[in-house]
């Protein structure tokens, strides 16, 4: 039984705003130390319940976070940026199943931190087939196509209820109650790991039993919709072939995930250009 840990960093415990998050930024290093710890933790719990292989993918930037040096040695790490399927790398290589460590909710969420959808800087809103999607969402679409669910998340409890909504029955384990974007009641780091340790336990042990949630499955033809923060955003994104424009929106229609997900990465890379 072979599990991905797809970690970011925003849900992680402690962490309520960009400094937190940020490399060039000295409180950083505190950080990525306490996201190594939360993914070691969803590692121990994983195992502990049977999980026989373990693959991480740093999912946070350029995927440069995690201390390898610092993580369970069970696991190995996926690292680095672009990799084909980015923050579920992995996920079309025999696993059973994902664990969301350090996720947020979608742009626009209330009481979330940090929250927003894959860049701050210039996705307004993003949708599937008419549907408000956030990261949570988009991951655990393309790992539905290969047949994978998603059966845990760690994050702040509006990144736990979005996941919750999209995911029936699927583990939660909030690390912190945002009171505002960048405000939090945080539980000290000790104590959410014991939270994500025995949340990955109960996951795993679920999947063993045969009671893990359903893997997301969007069916074709998948239509998604960019809304980009400026105009000149979307000049950009307009040159991926086959997009239409509208306004400050970009549309794309594609018959499988993997493609929109390609599709959303390379209009959200135009877009900065
Ligand atoms: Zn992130």
């Amino acid at each position: 039984m072979k599990i991905l840990i797809a970690a970011d960093m925003e849900g992680v415990s402690g962490v309520v705003a960009w400094d937190h998050v940020s490399t060039n930024h000295p409180e950083y290093a505190r950080f990525r130390r306490l996201m190594t710890q939360d993914v070691n933790a969803a590692i121990r719990g994983a195992c502990e319940a049977g999980a026989t292989e373990i693959v991480v993918s740093d999912g946070h930037s350029h995927g440069r976070n995690l201390l390898i040096e610092e993580l369970d040695p069970r696991a190995r790490l996926n690292s680095g940026t672009p990799s084909p399927l980015s923050m579920v790398q992995g996920v079309d290589d025999g696993v059973s199943a994902v664990i969301y460590i350090g996720y947020h909710a979608r742009i626009g969420t209330p009481y979330a931190i940090l929250e927003h959808t894959w860049s701050d800087e210039r996705v307004a809103d993003f949708r599937i087939n008419g549907k408000q999607f956030g990261e949570i969402g988009l991951n655990a679409a393309v790992s539905g196509h290969f047949g994978v669910p998603v059966i845990m998340i760690s994050g702040d409890q509006s990144a736990c209820a979005e996941a919750a909504a999209l995911i029936e029955s699927i583990e939660t384990v909030i690390v912190k109650i945002a009171k505002s974007r960048m405000a939090a009641e945080c539980l000290p780091p000790g104590i959410a790991q014991d939270k994500i340790q025995s949340g990955a336990f109960q996951a795993v042990r679920r999947l063993k039993n045969g009671q893990a949630p359903k893997p997301l499955m969007i069916s074709p033809p998948i239509r998604m919709e960019i809304d980009f923060v400026q105009s000149e955003m979307a000049d950009k994104a307009a040159l991926l072939p086959g997009a239409r424009r509208d306004a400050r929106t970009i549309k794309y229609t594609a018959e499988d995930m993997p493609t929109i997900y390609a599709a959303f990465r390379t209009a959200l890379a135009l877009a900065r250009g």
